[in-house]
């Protein structure tokens, strides 16, 4: 990076020398949202805390503002950040860009941190990367204040909030940074959207005078899907083999236990799965989570242990196979699909089981009341999301306060790209039906569940029912124009409607609720989704590809590109592949897939062709220009 020492910085000069920087380090074409408003305000010196959601640029946000900074003579950009791993990619896709950033935490040698020491006080150094404990130490301080700092940059800022999932202690040192560097900007960013947050990072860092910059938190590239849950890995299967099977994903599941049967499951059907669960010996743990950030089709089964610390960008899909706690969950999940902005899928199958599943993980927890009813209150929104005849998108954003801004207005809303809106669900008046439900309910006594009543509706003369004399109410038999399965869906919407009620303390006996009564009195009227089942290539998005053996290629269908230019984009991959081993280094830090599809489609003939390709900057073009016009020669 060619350094004009002591230039100034004049505020005027920043939105072009910015565009340029834009353009020729980082290869790319425009900003997205926020990101200029953000680096020109910061640059310029000022104070910004930056929410947007995952994948939606945040590292620009800094990085590009340091490489301003240290041009004009202000110094280094210390960048503190929990995650050793994420550390290191951050750095070695900047190394790529030719722009000088190193680390300093617990993993180098002493003569590693000592070189990195030196090249920062000499002011050798564009970015350091910093793990938040060092930044608590006396000598690292005084290393600091030797140095010319140009900026902070506070990522994953959420770590200060105690009450979040992933509170980090030294983060509430980092206030010391205003008090010990007063003239030095800070940023602060997260991907956490709620307004507690928010006010506890600005209270806890000093943050007073920041400008906020709030970003959409919608992600449009991720189709949300959420399917009845029948035969869940039959249906996971199919999912996969839909396309999906050479792509990278992550499945999750509730228990150590279904992870590793899912994963021997998935091994045997000849799909690359790895399990993950914190169970595991922790080598093993390391050592799956690292063939999934470095390969391109691995399949990782896992807990939510599995999360935080994952920055695979092209994660293709994220599956669900039970339901998570709430919508923050569910939305934190399912946003580590497609952080490259290239589409994902988040697919979920669901169904009664897993709803009283976890109501009763509430009801029997430790926890007092008032977290019980909080909990309650967001996996109930959580069902409202699976049972919603509405567009997904619309849902999610509005339980985050956002209105979404898509086709048609209200409830009438649209994206466009979740199920619901691209194969409507028909609805039904189920209230003669519910009532049906209602009455055999009453007329058990409210003790049974689910099976035992559908036997009944279904007039099973099976043991269990002759033994209650089941078989002699009027409500044996009445229910027979519908099968187990639609009964089990009308039982679970009506439960997520709270028109109905489980009893954990009964062993999972289904209860009428107060709105229960009202229906049984033809007070109330219900409309429930059909569970009708779509053809599977239909369903999932993308058309099935024939046969298995090119099980480690991504389909046409699935890129969008015609079968010409696939061959070349399947070539440019190989040649990646080939890259990032020789320079052991995850194949998407060479260059991302967006970059390989937009060169297959575009077959530049030349140097110059090929540098106006989004992603394609001074440095790649130099390090990998030649190469890639070869491959496209051949
Ligand atoms: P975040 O940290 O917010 O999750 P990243 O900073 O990792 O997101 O960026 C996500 C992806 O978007 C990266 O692949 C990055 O290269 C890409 N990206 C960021 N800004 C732009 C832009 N202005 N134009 C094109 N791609 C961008
Ligand atoms: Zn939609």
């Amino acid at each position: 990076m060619n350094t004009a020492q002591n230039a100034r910085l004049r505020s005027g000069d920043i939105p072009q020398l910015a565009k340029q920087l834009l353009r020729d380090v980082f290869g790319l074409k425009a900003f997205r949202g926020h990101q200029q408003a953000v680096i020109e305000h910061v640059a310029g010196g000022g104070d910004a805390l930056v929410l947007m959601p995952t994948g939606g640029g945040k590292s620009l946000c800094y990085q590009l503002p340091a490489l301003l900074r240290k041009q004009a003579g202000k110094g280094t950009t210390v960048v503190v950040s929990p995650l050793i791993a994420l550390m290191q990619d951050q750095v070695v896709a900047l190394e790529q860009l030719g722009v000088r950033a190193a680390v300093l935490n617990s993993t180098l040698t002493q003569r590693e941190a000592r070189d990195t020491e030196q090249a920062l006080a000499a002011g050798e150094l564009d970015l350091l990367y910093l793990a938040p404990e060092r930044l608590g130490n006396d000598y690292c301080l005084s290393l600091l204040e030797r140095s010319t700092i140009g900026l902070f940059a506070i990522d994953e800022a959420h770590c200060v909030s105690q009450w979040g999932h992933d509170f980090r202690p030294e983060y509430l040192k980092l206030s010391m940074l205003h008090e010990r560097f007063p003239s030095v900007p800070r940023i602060a960013l997260t991907a956490t959207a709620d307004p507690q947050t928010r006010q506890e990072i600005i209270e806890r860092l000093a943050l007073n005078d920041a400008q906020i910059f709030v970003s959409s938190f919608d992600r449009p590239n991720i189709r949300y899907q959420i399917v009845d849950k029948k035969e869940p890995r039959a249906q996971l299967l199919k999912f996969l083999r839909d396309g999906h099977d050479a792509e990278a994903g992550i499945v999750y599941c509730l228990s150590r236990n279904k992870v590793e049967e899912t994963a021997e499951f998935l091994c045997k059907q000849g799909i690359d799965a790895l399990p993950y669960h914190a169970g595991l010996d922790l080598a093993i743990r390391s050592h799956n989570q690292q063939r999934f950030q470095r390969d391109e089709a691995v399949v990782i089964v896992a807990t939510i242990a599995f999360g935080m610390g994952i920055d695979k960008p092209d994660v293709r899909f994220v599956a669900h196979l039970d339901l998570p706690k709430s919508m923050e969950g569910y939305y934190q999940e399912t946003g580590r699909a497609g952080r490259d902005g290239e589409p994902a899928i988040a697919w979920m199958t669901y169904g009664l089981a897993d709803v009283v599943q976890q109501r009763r993980l509430i009801d029997q927890s430790e926890a007092d009341e008032t977290f019980k009813r909080v909990s309650t209150a967001k996996l109930d929104a959580l069902l409202g999301l699976c049972e919603t005849a509405g567009c997904r998108r619309v849902r999610l954003l509005g339980y985050f306060g956002e209105v979404y801004s898509g086709q048609g207005e209200g409830s009438e809303a649209r994206c466009g790209n979740c199920d619901n809106c691209l194969w409507p669900p028909q609805t039904w008046d189920a209230t003669e039906a519910s009532r049906k439900l209602l009455s055999c309910i009453y007329r058990t006594g409210q003790r049974f569940g689910a099976g035992h009543l559908i036997d009944v509706l279904l007039g099973d003369p099976n043991e269990r029912v002759k033994r209650w004399h089941h078989d002699e109410l009027s409500v044996f038999g009445i229910g027979r124009e519908f099968d187990a399965n639609e009964w089990r869906s009308i039982i679970r919407q009506l439960i997520a409607m709270a028109h109905l009620q489980v009893d954990h303390e009964a062993f999972g006996a289904i209860k009428l609720t107060a709105s229960s009564r009202q229906l049984l009195k033809g007070e109330l009227e219900v409309r429930l989704r059909r569970s009708a089942a779509k053809p599977a290539a239909e369903r999932s998005g993308r058309s099935t590809r024939k046969g298995s053996s090119g099980a480690r290629k991504s389909s046409a269908a699935a890129t969008g590109l015609s079968e010409h230019h696939q061959s070349i984009f399947e070539r440019l991959r190989q040649w990646r592949t080939e890259q990032a081993r020789a320079q052991s280094l995850p194949p998407y830090v060479i260059l991302h897939d967006s970059v390989l599809r937009a060169i297959a489609e575009n077959e530049p003939a030349s140097l110059a062709d090929l540098s106006s390709i989004s992603g394609i900057g001074a440095t790649k073009l130099e390090r990998y220009g030649d190469a890639i016009l070869s491959v496209l020669a051949t």
